[in-house]
């Protein structure tokens, strides 16, 4: 039996079937169907569907339960980048628990201005030098729970509540810049851009008000974005980019090479540079696929004359490898973690910028993480 239940959902009541197999194969056949292209018109119209399959032998169950199951399912199927048919599991009820716990306690550590930045250098591979930080959002510290943002951003992407996380994080780090006045001479400081942010009208604006507020030049200010929002809504994304680096903001692709670039794509797109993802970075002196493929990263940026920088930096060796590869500049581990800010640094001499006033050692060179952190009083604001 077929019914509607909403503006574009659909419920089937299916009875006798006899296994998980079978629900799926009937699911698919039933999507096989439904997704056939027709013809109005003059236009060919694809149906998209997404199928939520609840299964039950319980002659108790309500209707209210089964359908609240197969929603769940039908939810998953559509996050699914493969999937159009998923089947009620009972840890899709576990994840939405979580979620919703995150979405509480996100929300209170907001109101309660709370939320953390913690600040991971990005260094000049050839002498060493501290060029900027990356911000990263962090949730404040409490007994027992860690919840880290691989975790709570994609929630606040899907609640609307990244708004208000990137809000708090630019805030931050305008006052931060602001606060170094003339020390933050050839520094500054990237910040993270969600996709839901850069599809919304007048981010360019916020962000040149906000900054102009604090009396921060755009050019400290490096936005980091990742491809999905420039592929999938091009012109809102494009139109603010463009005016957000007409004020002197550099751009830089997040993650590159998980995406789906392709080079001509990539020669049109408003931006400075690309991050090269750690992923690659982690293989590159064991896997001869991935040093390659971060050989062929950094040729395509040079010949874009576009920027590079490669992520997850942890081994000098790797620093090595990616300066006879033309890469000159990184961020990992290597250098430092996220840490919170430092309050104080000796920007005199570029070759160990990054250490800390307070410090004691002058080596040249790259300086390991402890140094960034133990010799620093740090605020975490
Ligand atoms: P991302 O922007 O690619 O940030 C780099 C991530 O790699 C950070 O993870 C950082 O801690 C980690 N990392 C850096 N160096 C190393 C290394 O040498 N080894 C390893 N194993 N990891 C390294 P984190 O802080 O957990 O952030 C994860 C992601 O969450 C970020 O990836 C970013 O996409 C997102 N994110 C964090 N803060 C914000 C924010 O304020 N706004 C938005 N929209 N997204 C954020
Ligand atoms: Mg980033
Ligand atoms: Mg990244």
């Amino acid at each position: 039996m077929a019914g509607r239940i909403g503006g574009d959902e659909f419920v089937v009541l299916a009875i006798d079937i006899d296994s998980k197999e079978e629900a799926i194969q009937w699911a698919e056949r039933l999507h096989t169907g439904l997704t056939t292209p027709w013809h109005d018109e003059g236009k060919t119209i694809t149906p998209r569907l997404s199928m939520g399959i609840a299964l039950t032998a319980d002659p108790e169950i309500s209707v209210d339960e089964l359908l609240r199951r197969s929603d769940l399912a039908m939810y998953s199927a559509k996050a699914s980048p493969t999937a159009s048919v998923a089947l009620f599991d009972p840890q899709l009820d576990e994840q939405v628990k979580r979620e919703s716990l995150i979405r509480c306690r996100l929300q209170t550590v907001l109101e309660a201005d709370q939320l953390c930045v913690d600040y991971q250098p990005i260094v000049d591979l050839v002498n060493g030098s501290m060029i900027g930080f990356e911000a990263l959002a962090r949730f404040p510290a409490e007994e027992g729970v860690s919840i880290l943002p691989s975790e709570f951003i994609p929630v606040a992407e899907n609640t609307g509540l990244i708004y208000r996380v990137s809000d708090k994080v630019l805030n931050r780090c305008l006052e931060k810049l602001s606060g170094l006045g003339a020390g933050r001479q050839a520094m500054s400081i990237s910040i993270n851009v969600s996709p839901l942010q850069l599809s919304q009208e007048g981010l360019a604006t916020k962000i040149i008000k906000m900054a102009e507020k604090l009396h921060v030049p755009l050019s400290y200010l490096v936005l980091e974005v990742t491809e999905s929002p420039l592929i999938d809504r091009p012109q809102n994304a494009m139109r603010e980019l463009a005016l957000l680096r007409d004020c002197g903001c550099r751009v830089y692709l997040d993650d590159f090479g998980t995406g789906y670039s392709s080079m001509s794509w990539l020669a049109q797109l408003p931006i400075d540079g690309i991050k090269i993802d750690r992923s690659f970075v982690t293989g590159l002196l064991t896997d001869p696929r991935s040093s390659l493929l971060v050989a062929t990263m950094v040729r395509l940026a040079r010949d874009l004359e576009l920027d590079v920088i490669a992520e997850g930096v942890e081994e000098e060796a790797q620093v090595d490898a990616l300066l006879a590869m033309g890469c000159t500049k990184g961020q990992g581990y290597l250098f430092g973690p996220p840490a919170p800010f430092p309050e104080r640094f000796s920007f005199s001499n570029p070759r160990c910028a990054a250490v800390p006033a307070s410090s004691t050692s002058s080596s040249a060179g790259r300086p390991p993480p402890a140094r960034a952190r133990d010799s620093t009083k740090s605020d975490h604001s």
